[in-house]
Protein backbone atom coordinates (compact mmCIF):
# COMPACT_ATOMS: atom_id res chain seq x y z
CA UNK A 1 0.00 0.00 0.00
CA UNK A 2 1.33 3.40 -0.80
CA UNK A 3 1.71 6.17 2.02
CA UNK A 4 1.82 9.34 -0.85
CA UNK A 5 3.79 10.83 1.88
CA UNK A 6 1.39 10.58 4.71
CA UNK A 7 2.61 10.22 8.41
CA UNK A 8 -0.43 8.19 9.72
CA UNK A 9 -3.06 5.61 8.31
CA UNK A 10 -6.70 6.98 10.17
CA UNK A 11 -8.80 4.55 9.76
CA UNK A 12 -12.51 5.35 10.08
CA UNK A 13 -14.21 2.43 12.13
CA UNK A 14 -18.50 2.86 12.28
CA UNK A 15 -21.46 0.01 13.59
CA UNK A 16 -24.19 1.39 11.94
CA UNK A 17 -25.90 2.28 15.13
CA UNK A 18 -23.56 5.67 16.53
CA UNK A 19 -23.48 6.52 13.41
CA UNK A 20 -26.07 4.79 10.69
CA UNK A 21 -22.98 3.95 7.97
CA UNK A 22 -21.25 0.49 8.62
CA UNK A 23 -17.75 0.60 7.66
CA UNK A 24 -14.94 -1.91 8.96
CA UNK A 25 -13.82 -3.75 11.75
CA UNK A 26 -10.49 -5.22 13.34
CA UNK A 27 -10.46 -7.98 10.95
CA UNK A 28 -10.07 -5.53 8.04
CA UNK A 29 -7.94 -3.56 10.45
CA UNK A 30 -5.51 -7.09 10.93
CA UNK A 31 -5.56 -7.19 7.00
CA UNK A 32 -4.06 -3.87 6.09
CA UNK A 33 -1.60 -4.33 9.26
CA UNK A 34 0.76 -6.10 6.75
CA UNK A 35 0.24 -3.90 3.84
CA UNK A 36 1.55 -0.82 5.43
CA UNK A 37 4.20 0.73 8.28
CA UNK A 38 2.77 3.99 9.08
CA UNK A 39 1.26 4.08 12.53
CA UNK A 40 -2.51 2.78 12.26
CA UNK A 41 -5.09 5.77 13.99
CA UNK A 42 -8.43 4.09 14.29
CA UNK A 43 -11.25 6.30 14.82
CA UNK A 44 -13.84 4.03 16.39
CA UNK A 45 -17.46 5.92 15.91
CA UNK A 46 -19.31 2.89 17.41
CA UNK A 47 -21.38 3.19 20.58
CA UNK A 48 -19.58 1.17 23.12
CA UNK A 49 -15.86 1.05 22.45
CA UNK A 50 -14.62 -0.08 25.68
CA UNK A 51 -15.77 -3.79 24.21
CA UNK A 52 -13.57 -3.62 21.21
CA UNK A 53 -10.22 -2.05 22.77
CA UNK A 54 -8.62 -5.15 22.80
CA UNK A 55 -9.93 -6.30 19.10
CA UNK A 56 -8.23 -3.54 17.82
CA UNK A 57 -5.35 -3.27 19.38
CA UNK A 58 -4.32 -6.84 18.51
CA UNK A 59 -5.63 -5.99 15.28
CA UNK A 60 -2.80 -3.62 15.05
CA UNK A 61 -3.79 0.04 16.21
CA UNK A 62 -1.12 2.59 17.31
CA UNK A 63 -3.66 5.14 18.31
CA UNK A 64 -7.38 4.39 19.34
CA UNK A 65 -9.78 7.28 19.43
CA UNK A 66 -13.34 7.04 20.91
CA UNK A 67 -16.47 9.39 21.14
CA UNK A 68 -17.36 11.26 24.59
CA UNK A 69 -21.01 10.94 23.04
CA UNK A 70 -20.39 6.84 22.89
CA UNK A 71 -22.15 5.13 25.84
CA UNK A 72 -18.23 3.42 27.30
CA UNK A 73 -16.93 5.72 30.57
CA UNK A 74 -14.21 7.78 28.96
CA UNK A 75 -11.76 7.16 31.91
CA UNK A 76 -12.25 3.53 31.84
CA UNK A 77 -12.36 3.17 28.03
CA UNK A 78 -8.83 5.40 28.06
CA UNK A 79 -6.96 2.80 30.95
CA UNK A 80 -8.40 0.31 28.69
CA UNK A 81 -6.65 2.13 25.50
CA UNK A 82 -3.17 2.56 27.42
CA UNK A 83 -3.58 -1.03 28.83
CA UNK A 84 -3.32 -2.38 25.62
CA UNK A 85 -0.46 -0.84 24.79
CA UNK A 86 -2.33 2.01 22.51
CA UNK A 87 -2.42 5.76 22.91
CA UNK A 88 -6.01 6.93 23.89
CA UNK A 89 -8.01 9.73 22.02
CA UNK A 90 -11.44 11.21 23.20
CA UNK A 91 -13.28 12.40 20.21
CA UNK A 92 -15.72 15.07 20.09
CA UNK A 93 -19.02 15.88 18.01
CA UNK A 94 -19.45 19.58 16.71
CA UNK A 95 -22.19 19.76 19.30
CA UNK A 96 -20.40 18.41 21.97
CA UNK A 97 -18.33 21.25 24.30
CA UNK A 98 -15.12 21.15 24.87
CA UNK A 99 -15.80 20.73 28.66
CA UNK A 100 -16.67 17.09 27.73
CA UNK A 101 -12.95 16.52 27.72
CA UNK A 102 -11.14 19.28 29.72
CA UNK A 103 -11.05 16.75 33.25
CA UNK A 104 -9.33 13.83 31.44
CA UNK A 105 -6.63 16.33 29.95
CA UNK A 106 -4.20 14.62 32.63
CA UNK A 107 -4.98 10.96 30.50
CA UNK A 108 -5.36 11.88 26.77
CA UNK A 109 -2.88 11.34 24.49
CA UNK A 110 -4.80 13.25 21.20
CA UNK A 111 -7.87 15.15 21.22
CA UNK A 112 -9.94 14.66 18.00
CA UNK A 113 -12.19 17.80 16.96
CA UNK A 114 -14.75 16.64 14.14
CA UNK A 115 -15.46 19.42 12.11
CA UNK A 116 -18.04 17.61 10.05
CA UNK A 117 -20.89 15.53 11.28
CA UNK A 118 -19.17 11.86 11.64
CA UNK A 119 -20.70 9.50 9.59
CA UNK A 120 -20.25 10.21 5.86
CA UNK A 121 -17.74 11.21 4.01
CA UNK A 122 -17.85 14.69 1.86
CA UNK A 123 -18.70 17.65 4.15
CA UNK A 124 -17.83 20.99 4.52
CA UNK A 125 -15.63 22.02 6.93
CA UNK A 126 -17.61 23.75 9.86
CA UNK A 127 -15.61 26.69 10.72
CA UNK A 128 -17.38 27.65 13.59
CA UNK A 129 -15.52 24.72 15.27
CA UNK A 130 -12.14 26.59 15.18
CA UNK A 131 -12.97 28.46 19.10
CA UNK A 132 -13.04 24.59 20.44
CA UNK A 133 -9.60 23.99 19.12
CA UNK A 134 -8.17 27.49 20.22
CA UNK A 135 -9.64 26.88 23.64
CA UNK A 136 -8.33 23.41 24.09
CA UNK A 137 -4.87 24.41 23.16
CA UNK A 138 -4.91 27.18 25.46
CA UNK A 139 -6.44 24.38 28.25
CA UNK A 140 -3.85 21.78 27.28
CA UNK A 141 -1.43 24.71 27.85
CA UNK A 142 -2.53 25.83 31.12
CA UNK A 143 -2.25 22.10 31.95
CA UNK A 144 1.46 21.93 31.12
CA UNK A 145 0.19 19.10 28.59
CA UNK A 146 1.71 18.34 24.98
CA UNK A 147 -1.52 16.87 23.32
CA UNK A 148 -2.04 16.50 20.10
CA UNK A 149 -5.19 18.25 18.48
CA UNK A 150 -6.58 16.29 15.42
CA UNK A 151 -9.18 18.10 13.09
CA UNK A 152 -11.36 15.46 11.13
CA UNK A 153 -13.66 16.62 8.85
CA UNK A 154 -13.92 18.80 5.55
CA UNK A 155 -9.61 19.17 5.42
CA UNK A 156 -8.37 21.34 2.32
CA UNK A 157 -5.38 22.94 1.85
CA UNK A 158 -7.44 26.32 2.65
CA UNK A 159 -8.80 24.87 5.39
CA UNK A 160 -6.14 23.08 6.98
CA UNK A 161 -4.37 26.59 7.58
CA UNK A 162 -7.32 27.90 10.15
CA UNK A 163 -7.13 24.64 12.02
CA UNK A 164 -3.49 24.63 12.41
CA UNK A 165 -3.66 28.33 12.86
CA UNK A 166 -6.27 27.81 16.04
CA UNK A 167 -3.96 25.30 17.26
CA UNK A 168 -4.59 21.86 15.74
CA UNK A 169 -1.25 19.63 14.58
CA UNK A 170 -3.12 16.65 13.42
CA UNK A 171 -5.10 16.59 10.06
CA UNK A 172 -7.20 13.94 8.76
CA UNK A 173 -7.57 14.47 5.05
CA UNK A 174 -10.03 12.07 3.07
CA UNK A 175 -12.17 13.41 0.07
CA UNK A 176 -8.72 16.00 -0.84
CA UNK A 177 -6.28 13.25 -0.53
CA UNK A 178 -8.58 10.57 -2.52
CA UNK A 179 -10.35 12.34 -5.19
CA UNK A 180 -6.89 14.63 -6.25
CA UNK A 181 -5.06 13.05 -9.17
CA UNK A 182 -1.71 13.12 -7.43
CA UNK A 183 -1.97 12.12 -3.68
CA UNK A 184 1.32 12.75 -2.49
CA UNK A 185 1.09 16.45 -4.73
CA UNK A 186 -1.78 17.08 -2.62
CA UNK A 187 -0.12 15.75 0.53
CA UNK A 188 2.69 18.28 0.46
CA UNK A 189 0.18 21.09 -0.32
CA UNK A 190 -1.62 20.14 2.61
CA UNK A 191 1.63 20.08 4.68
CA UNK A 192 3.09 23.22 3.51
CA UNK A 193 0.03 25.26 4.06
CA UNK A 194 -0.42 24.05 7.51
CA UNK A 195 3.51 25.07 8.22
CA UNK A 196 2.97 28.12 6.57
CA UNK A 197 -0.15 29.14 8.95
ZN1 LIG B 1 -12.21 9.89 11.31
Amino acid sequence: MEDAGADWLHIDVMDGLFVPNLTLGAPIVKCLRSSSALPFDVHLMIEDPIRYVEDFARAGADIISFHAESKSDARATIRRIHDAGCRAALAVKPNTCARAVLPLLEELDMILVMTVEPGFGGQKFMADMMHKITRLRRACDEAGRQINIQVDGGITPETIAQAAQAGANVFVAGSAVFNAPDAAEMIRQLRAAASNA
